[in-house]
């Protein structure tokens, strides 16, 4: 892959082999807060169980504080995309109704999935990957700032659960689970490497995903009502080639962060050619970038 090519020391490419080089355009940066409208549990690691501790905590970095990982929002949205575009098969001819992919994501490398996410075979990737998603850390409500480890207690609860014996009525297996509490916010950014216009779908396909999440769950025990969450102050952040070769300032839209999924998608479907104050475009992945070399 050829980054800012505009140096003299990368070597130039013969003039039929031109149409096939994988250039980067540019990042489009997605930026915001993860709120958490029910108590969620994304499971941690159980040799950290104390005595008196709980039997199940969320996940923690090495410094003890409290994230989503990049790779659990990630592979939630591509799930459920996948479910709605139909990459998520079963078998009608086995007994037993196994997934014809044993539910694993799909690795056609071909549809909108496999060229936002990746194929899960990794044989199959005709251009990079476009999406990166970050690891998203819980934040204060006023500030937005990471909430140290000495608060971290304020953001946490211990859920007991148990199950009722059918017969006796009585309480068995009692458990006790971690879980970050409803209110807590999470700050998330989601990368997408743009290589060519109609790239922006497949952005537009990830915030369906999201909106998808929205009436889903994060994290465990969904169906016992953890996890439910909401996307706020929402932006897109365009930065094209040009401003990593500090040619070019980056541009946000929409000027006001927003808490609506569907104005970023308006965003990426009806703005792209509007002016902002500085007579940019937020979208200028058109024609002449494509064949500025
Ligand atoms: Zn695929």
């Amino acid at each position: 892959m050829v980054f800012g090519d505009n140096t003299n020391n990368i070597p130039k490419v013969s003039e039929d082999s031109q149409d096939n080089r994988i250039l980067l355009k540019g990042k489009v940066i997605l930026e915001g807060i993860v709120e958490l409208q029910t108590g969620i549990h994304i499971g941690g690691n159980k040799e950290t169980l104390k005595i008196g501790g709980t039997d199940n905590p969320v996940i923690k970095d090495a410094n003890g504080l409290i994230y989503i990982p990049g790779s659990s929002l990630k592979g939630k949205i591509r799930s459920l995309l996948e479910k709605v575009y139909g990459t998520y098969k079963i078998d009608n001819d086995t007994k037993n109704r196994i997934p014809k992919n044993n539910g694993e994501p799909c690795e056609c490398g071909q549809c909108d999935i496999c060229q936002l996410f990746g194929p899960h075979n990794s044989n199959n990737i005709i251009k990079p990957p476009r999406v990166v998603v970050r690891d998203a850390y819980l934040v204060k409500k006023e500030n937005n700032e990471l909430v140290k480890l000495k608060e971290i207690n304020d953001y946490l609860e211990i859920k007991p659960e148990n199950m009722i014996d059918r017969l006796k009525g009585t309480a068995k297996h009692p458990r006790f689970t971690e879980r970050v509490v409803k209110g807590s916010r999470f700050k998330f950014e989601v990368v997408f490497n743009i290589y060519e216009k109609n790239d922006k779908e497949l952005i537009k396909k990830f915030i369906e995903g999201m909106k998808l999440l929205e009436d889903d769950y994060l994290g465990g025990s969904g169906s016992r009502g953890y996890g439910k969450i909401k996307f706020k102050e929402l932006k897109l952040i365009n930065r094209p080639k040009k401003y990593y070769e500090g040619n070019a300032n980056e541009i946000i839209m929409p000027n006001k962060p927003t808490d609506n999924l569907d104005e970023l998608i308006k965003i990426l479907d009806n703005d792209l050619d509007k002016k902002d104050d500085n007579d940019n475009n937020f979208w200028i992945y058109d024609q002449n970038d494509l064949n500025d070399n």
